[in-house]
Parts: structure tokens; C-alpha cells; sequence
């Protein structure tokens, strides 16, 4: 159907149905995915009374406290229900996909955070054991040998540390950082908002177009929270040689023939 080589990203939010998702997926060859978890994350470490710790930080991100412990419940989720959830569907498509999290092979690499300071109630406050950290380097040959040989890599965080430690990295980063190093045409993050709004209240204030020039304004007026992140990885993404970048909507059937055909926020 389309020859480019594409990587689709799709998040973890609630309300996803992976079988629709997975059907439009499966019509594209040459086609790498990239998915989240966090809903589920948060739904089964609450049922293993171990809920989420979300720690904001004094410039207002707010970020998954990973310790050990979580960072089972997390392998658990992203790299087992959710990755396998997703490679049976494809299956049954009969599209052979291969599932791997970062650390197999040590597909993506990158450096754990050091302890840091947050302000918390008005005191400050060093966060240590945190088991996050920011890519540094994505291992090609792996997926390449899977590309080349057919099979449909499906790929989830944690990182690899260089201390050869699991780390929790963000998800769109991650995809952006493969996508880039792949030398993907394009990369389409789909979500649970149909792509960057003027107004985060209003589902059809969808932003069309953005140059690569104009960026850094619309992550400054229109993008909140995680939303930033998805136009930063946008944004080192295009830098990288990625020709365009689609954030669109993942709530509805075809979500990745509808980005390709002109919803949602398109940025080059
Ligand atoms: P996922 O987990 O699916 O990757 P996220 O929840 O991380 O998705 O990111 C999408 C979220 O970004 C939206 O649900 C929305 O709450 C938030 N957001 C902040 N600013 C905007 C904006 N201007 N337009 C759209 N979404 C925004």
C-alpha cells in the first residue's frame, strides 16, 4: 500500500481499542511500532498495592517515581500484557511480529538521572532511586536484521542504562530517537487527542500545520504537560532527517490511514 518506512507510535492511554488499531497497522509494510502502557501501568500497580508516585518537578513536569519495585510492575506491563497483547493481534493478522523492549539487545541505550531536587510543600527535596533516565544511543542492527528478514518489530520502553540497568524513558522520546536513527520517513504518535489543540477543551481546535521553523512557539503557547514532549520529540525527530512527523488521534477505526491522509497536526 505505501513503501515509506513508517514508525507509528501509539500511547497507552485509556479508551485505545487495539483491535482497531491493530488492523489499519497491519495493511502497512515496512512499518515499525512503538507503543506505551501507562494507563494500564497505573491500573495494575494499584491492583498490586503499589500505586503510582507522580513526582512534579519545579519546572512543572510531572514524572513516573520508578523504584525497583515499580520497575517490575512495569516491565510486567509494558514488556509483557501490553507488547504480547499487541504481537498476538498482529499474528492473527498474519503479520509477523517480534516483541522487544529496550533492554533486549540493548536496543536503546541511555544515562540514569542522578539524584535531584524538588520542591515539595514549600521544602526541598532530594529524590534518589529513581530508575529513569534520558536516551542516549538506539542499537540499529538489531531491528535492521528484523526488518530485512520480515518480522515487524514491536518495541516498548525501559532503556538499557550503561550500568546495564532497566530505566524508565519516555515513550515518544523513544519512539523519536528510533524513528531518527532509522532514518523513518515518518513518524505518527497517535494518542488519546486527535493532535496539538489550541484549546485543550476543544477537541476540533486542531493545529494543521506546523513548520519546523515556528515550533518552539507552539510548544511554548499551546502545549501543556506531556503533550511538550510529544512536539520536542517531533522536533528532534525532523532535525534528525525525518521528513514528517503526524500527531493524530488513536480513538477511532484507521487511525494511521487517517493521520496519512490529513488529520491531525502535521509538522515538517
Ligand atoms: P499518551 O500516553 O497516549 O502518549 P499523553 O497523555 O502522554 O498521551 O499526551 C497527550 C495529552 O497531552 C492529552 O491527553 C492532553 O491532556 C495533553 N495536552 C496538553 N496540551 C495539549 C494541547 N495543546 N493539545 C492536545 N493535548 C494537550
Amino acid at each position: 500500500m505505501n513503501d515509506e518506512k513508517i514508525l507509528v507510535k501509539v500511547g497507552g492511554s485509556k479508551g485505545i481499542d487495539y483491535d482497531l488499531f491493530v488492523e489499519d497497522f497491519s495493511k502497512f509494510k515496512k512499518t515499525i511500532l512503538v507503543h506505551g502502557g501507562s494507563s494500564e501501568l497505573n491500573n495494575i500497580s494499584s491492583k498490586l498495592d503499589y500505586p503510582p508516585n507522580f513526582i512534579e518537578s519545579d519546572n512543572g513536569m510531572s514524572t513516573r517515581f520508578t523504584d525497583r519495585k515499580t520497575m517490575n510492575i512495569f516491565n510486567m506491563v509494558y514488556a509483557g500484557k501490553m507488547n504480547k497483547m499487541i504481537v498476538e493481534k498482529l499474528q492473527k493478522l498474519s503479520v509477523n511480529a517480534v516483541g522487544l523492549s529496550g533492554i533486549d539487545g540493548k536496543l536503546v541505550e541511555g544515562e540514569k538521572n542522578k539524584p535531584y531536587r524538588v520542591t515539595q510543600n514549600g521544602q526541598k527535596k532530594v529524590i534518589r532511586g529513581d530508575m529513569s533516565g534520558k536516551i542516549t544511543n538506539v542499537n540499529v542492527s538489531l531491528l535492521k536484521l528484523l526488518i530485512e528478514n520480515g518480522f515487524t518489530p514491536v518495541l516498548c520502553p525501559p532503556a538499557i542504562s550503561s550500568e546495564n540497568e532497566a530505566i524508565n524513558v519516555d515513550g515518544d522520546k523513544f519512539a523519536s530517537k528510533i524513528a531518527s536513527k532509522l532514518k523513518c520517513q515518518t513518524l505518527i504518535i497517535l494518542s488519546n487527542v486527535p493532535g496539538l489543540l489550541r484549546d485543550p477543551s476543544d477537541s476540533t481546535s486542531v493545529i494543521k500545520l506546523i513548520r519546523l521553523k515556528e515550533i518552539d512557539y507552539y510548544i511554548e503557547k499551546f502545549a501543556r504537560g506531556r503533550m511538550k514532549k510529544k512536539l520536542i520529540g517531533a522536533k528532534e525527530a525532523i532535525n534528525a532527517g525525518v521528513k514528517k512527523v503526524i500527531l493524530a488521534g488513536a480513538l477511532q477505526e484507521k487511525p494511521i490511514s487517517n493521520a496519512i491522509s490529513g488529520e491531525g497536526t502535521l509538522i515538517e
